[in-house]
């Protein structure tokens, strides 16, 4: 039995070749490595319907950190390792012979869940799974995207225009803003009539920056918040949208509310989960709380409750959750990604503050992600957008 499975490995090995992936073993706090593994194939898939791509960029966020302090994660079935990377640009080499959506050269963006068994997996919506194990590259059970090739089904790869190359690689956290902003307009069809005026956005990195330029596209007062004091980066950003920026550290939500609110649709995306109540509280009567942050934390929390009760019964409130996006949101995050670069030509590229060049700096890419303070986006470079 071993022997035959050597045998396969060296088989694998020999046909295949082996390209470089970053790693960690889940479980295991700081075991972020790089490793060679299989090179995968476009007859991986069946039906003639596999895409190979080249890995061109890969960005990071929070998820990434947890997941290599082992708070978040798990390895596919198999394997003791999880290649990470779940926000890619890539460039397609070669289709199946069934594919016609996409051509060589064609420059794509991959969704990070893959189906499960629920009604909800079998329509396309993912995203909105009630199984209890979900699936998703470079997160849980499912190899990501940092690496040199993957492949992969038409239906879980979006083109991203030649245009928006460089950006690109904002495609993943921008369809988490478009999944959020989405449900809450569709949530709303609940009034007869709803014409938000005023948002507030929690949280001003990669999400919070997105989502306001979401909202502003979409004509509302946003006012975003963050606990740093301006000027800084992001601050500047924000003004460059037509956005109003409030340092918590200057004026609390509550404060900031009563002054620029009340705030018709509020998404939270922090990652301190007490702003959740905080928001209810100040939330406009019909309005809409959106709850985007992953807290894997055990925080408690006192809570005036009757009074945010209250407000939601007498002011037919709202609060959902959103996670992750199918394709249908990658798709409007193109859109949105296009007008911006026509209304705010630049921004995008003001995003992508910290980049690493190739797959082997993944020790500078970690410590950038936990290190660097002033970092929007850190991402890798795997290869060169204009050598491919
Ligand atoms: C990813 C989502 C994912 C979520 C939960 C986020 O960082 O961007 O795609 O669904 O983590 O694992
Ligand atoms: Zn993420």
């Amino acid at each position: 039995m071993l022997s035959m499975t050597r045998d396969k490995e060296n088989e694998t090995t020999q046909t295949r070749g082996l390209i470089k992936a970053v790693a960690v073993i889940p479980g295991k706090p700081n075991t972020i490595h790089l490793r060679d593994v299989p090179k995968p194939r476009v007859d991986d898939v069946p039906d003639g319907r596999g895409v190979l791509t080249r890995i061109l960029r890969v960005g990071v966020d929070g998820t990434d950190k947890e997941i290599n302090a082992a708070e978040y994660g798990a390895p596919p079935p198999g394997d003791d390792y999880l290649v990470v990377g779940h926000e890619c640009l890539g460039r397609v080499e070669a289709v199946g012979p069934s594919v016609s959506e996409f051509l060589p050269g064609d420059y794509v963006a991959l969704t990070v869940r893959r189906p499960g068994s629920s009604l909800y997996d079998r329509i396309g919506t993912y995203d909105m799974t009630t199984d209890d194990t979900y699936f998703e590259r470079g997160i849980n059970l499912r190899h990501g995207f940092l690496t040199e090739y993957v492949v992969d089904e038409p239906e879980y790869i979006i083109r991203v225009p030649g245009n928006l190359k460089e950006v690109g690689v904002l495609m993943e956290p921008m369809s988490v803003a478009q999944k959020a902003i989405e449900q809450a307009y569709r949530i709303q069809q609940r009034l007869r009539v709803w014409k938000p005026k005023r948002a507030g956005v929690l949280g001003a990195g990669t999400l919070g920056l997105l989502s306001t330029l979401v909202l502003r596209l979409r004509g509302l007062d946003v006012t975003t918040f963050a606990n740093t004091a301006p000027p800084f980066l992001n601050s500047k950003l924000l003004e460059e949208l037509g956005a109003r920026y409030v340092s918590t550290k200057e004026m609390s939500l509550t404060d900031a509310s009563a002054k620029y609110g009340p705030f018709d649709l509020i998404l939270e995306g922090t990652g301190y989960s007490p702003l959740v109540f905080e928001a209810m509280n100040v939330l406009a009567k019909n309005g809409v709380l959106a709850m985007v942050s992953v807290t894997g934390g055990m925080r408690q929390l006192e809570i005036p409750a009757d009074k945010i009760n209250l407000g939601f019964v007498l002011g037919n409130k709202v609060a959902f959750g959103s996670v992750n996006a199918n394709r249908e949101y990658f798709e409007s995050g193109v859109k949105d990604l296009s007008t911006a670069e026509l209304q705010f030509p630049g921004w995008l590229t003001k995003l992508l503050t910290h980049p690493v060049t190739g797959l082997e700096n993944y020790g500078e890419m970690i410590r950038l992600l936990t290190e660097a303070k002033s970092a929007i986006k850190v991402y890798c470079e795997v290869a060169t957008i204009a050598e491919t």
